[in-house]
């Protein structure tokens, strides 16, 4: 199963906080991670294998985007911070579309990331 990580900056505290919480679980299933490029660097530094794509605003939302939609990717833990404007926005929107074309399970604050670990 892929899971993609994906943490604006002012939320990359809080993910690393996430995966560590949830470490054997996310270590221990059949999960392959993929991220944006600077949230990969800190899911790496906290232990995890991770594929890392391109960094967020050059286009890495957007490559975990066709991923969802080829099918590839199964889960995506967004870590948003909306107190923040992001030059990528219609890449986050197109994202968002996309898990919700393809029935794609989708957190966008930790809260329900954590539900969803539940149910893994
Ligand atoms: P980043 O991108 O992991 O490269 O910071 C995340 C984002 O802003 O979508």
């Amino acid at each position: 199963m892929e899971i993609a990580i994906i943490a604006h900056d002012g939320k990359k505290a809080e993910m690393v906080q996430f995966l560590n919480q949830h470490k054997d679980l996310l270590l221990n299933k059949n999960i392959t991670l993929i991220s944006t490029g600077t949230t990969g660097k800190k899911v790496k530094k906290a232990g995890f294998d991770v594929t890392r794509l391109l960094s967020g605003p050059l286009g890495g939302d957007a490559q975990i985007a066709a991923r969802v939609a080829e099918g590839k990717c199964n889960m995506v833990l967004f870590f948003r911070d909306p107190l923040e404007k992001h030059p990528h926005e219609p890449d986050v929107l197109m994202l968002m579309r996309l898990c919700d074309v393809h029935d794609v399970p989708l957190a966008t604050n930790p809260a329900t990331a954590d539900l969803l670990m539940k149910a893994l």
